[in-house]
């Protein structure tokens, strides 16, 4: 497919506005050089370009995303219908507090909401994505522990299955980061965290359920040991599916958490974001959080209220679905789950036959050694076959890892067919191992070199001027 640049003509714009005929005030250096590259195309060629180019990806719109820990489901157009309101596109965050009740009343609502769902009192609307959350949690709890003079506490414990991002939020935070290992049900050994806190302990960082998608039978002895120690509990909420409207972090001991408005709550991922990532607390680390204004807060950590209308959508899938709603999204995300993992389990080994959560993880080490046939391999193949793959590598205690969240918005036929895609595929990678190397034949982009692309990505054309 070509550029926009490469398709770009001069002298073929559209132009529909006149000449700007304001004076420029900016200041000389401050003004560019060169003359910005523009494409210029009649407005036929720009639409076909974008629309090229929407064929080219793959989204909830287009089929079946079961991309593990990230909660890809659909995303409904009345929250969208909701957030493209005048009166919530058409207002500046400047404007006076007097003029925009209806939008605080938008954010205290879903704060209200966000609360009675994870048990706590107070939240945040402020941080703009997960990860941001986490570290804003975090620093919930360094100044919980300054405020005390308790500084001695400098160190955070995650379990070796989190989250790439707790371990980096965590040292983002200024935390020593302390490992322990899960036990051979994927979940939190509880020897090693009683070994490992202390004195020192400033928190706890737990994913439950886990991202082996068990929900750890220990939580409340967890919590427990931890606060017995004088540490905080943090609970990384990025996916409530499984539990919403069922068990509440805050119930099982939990002080902070944050939240993923763009996985659980239906609103977009990426280039259909941006995201928000909400933090939580328990009362008495209330005063901390960011964007309230409270004496002893640990201070903004973004501009204004955070990504307002991803607030809007986010409130309107809570209240489209409701109080019967919540609990039943969460039921069916479970069910879909495992349905699932239980249609596949006979040649798709599981990394832990338990009953699952959202989502399952898939261990192909044994086909690995056999025919040479990676989990990479596997994931390549769906993508001839318009299924998204699902997560891989990942967690990290689990090799050759696939792990599949079909999520409640799939209908039991789309589940179907993905079965009977994933059997054809582990039928073809036995028969003709080889072949399996060379997928995706029919995509856009077939393998790139990862390493290059994420290493040196080429993000500018280069023109020659
Ligand atoms: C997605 C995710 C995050 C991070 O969220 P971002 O919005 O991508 O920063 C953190 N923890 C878990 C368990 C997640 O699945």
């Amino acid at each position: 497919m070509k550029l926009v640049f490469e398709r770009s003509r001069a002298g073929r714009g559209t132009q529909y506005l006149p000449e700007n005929d304001v004076p420029r005030r900016l200041p000389k250096a401050q003004l560019r050089e060169k003359k910005l590259h523009l494409a210029s195309l009649p407005e036929t060629e720009v639409d076909r370009h974008y629309t090229e180019l929407a064929k080219q990806t793959h989204g909830v719109n287009d089929g079946f995303y079961p991309l593990g820990s990230c909660t890809m489901k659909y995303n409904p157009q009345i929250n969208e219908e909701m957030a493209a309101l005048p009166g919530f596109t058409k207002i500046h965050p400047l404007q006076d507090a007097d003029t925009v009740e209806g939008c605080r009343e938008v954010c205290d609502t879903l704060e209200k909401y966000l609360c009675e769902i994870t048990g706590m009192d107070a939240v945040s609307l402020q941080p703009a994505a997960g990860a941001h959350g986490e570290f804003t949690g975090l620093l919930l709890i360094k100044a919980y522990h300054r405020e005390r003079g308790d500084v001695k506490r400098t160190k955070i414990i995650v379990p070796d299955s989190a989250h790439g991002t707790n371990p980096a939020s965590a040292a983002m935070a200024g935390f020593d980061v302390v490992s322990i290992a899960s036990d051979d049900q994927g979940c939190v050994d509880l020897e090693s965290l009683k070994a490992a806190v202390g004195e020192d302990t400033a928190g706890l960082m737990l994913t439950n359920p886990n991202t082996v998608g068990l929900f750890d039978p220990n939580i409340l002895e967890i919590t427990r040991i931890v606060h017995e120690a004088g540490g905080l509990c943090y609970y990384d909420g990025a996916n409530l599916n499984a539990v919403m409207g069922i068990a509440r972090p805050g119930d099982m001991g939990f002080d902070v958490i944050h939240v993923n408005l763009h996985k659980t709550f239906s609103t977009p991922h990426g280039g259909g974001g941006p995201g928000s990532g909400p933090s939580g607390c328990k009362a008495f680390l209330a005063k901390y959080l960011p964007g309230k204004g409270a004496e002893g807060s640990i201070g903004d950590v973004r501009s204004f209220g955070g990504n307002f209308l991803v607030a809007v959508k986010a409130l309107a899938y809570i209240l489209s679905i409701g109080r019967e709603g919540i609990p039943a999204a969460a039921e069916n995300a479970v069910l879909n789950a495992n349905y699932m993992k239980e249609k596949l389990k006979d040649i798709y080994p599981l990394a832990y036959d338990r009953t699952c959560m959202h989502e399952f993880v898939i261990c192909l080490e044994e086909l690995k050694h056999q025919t040479d046939v990676s989990a990479l391999d596997i994931a390549k193949a769906m993508l001839d076959h318009g299924i998204h793959p699902p997560t891989m590598y990942f967690p990290l205690i689990v090799h050759e890892a696939l792990m599949v969240e079909p999520t409640e918005t799939e209908t039991k036929e789309t589940l179907d067919e993905a079965v009977r895609i994933f059997r054809d595929i582990y039928d073809e990678a036995v028969k003709n191992p080889e072949a399996m190397h060379e997928k995706p034949l029919h995509t856009p982009v077939r393998r790139p070199d990862e390493v290059l692309a994420a290493r040196s990505p080429v993000i500018r054309y280069a023109f020659e001027d």
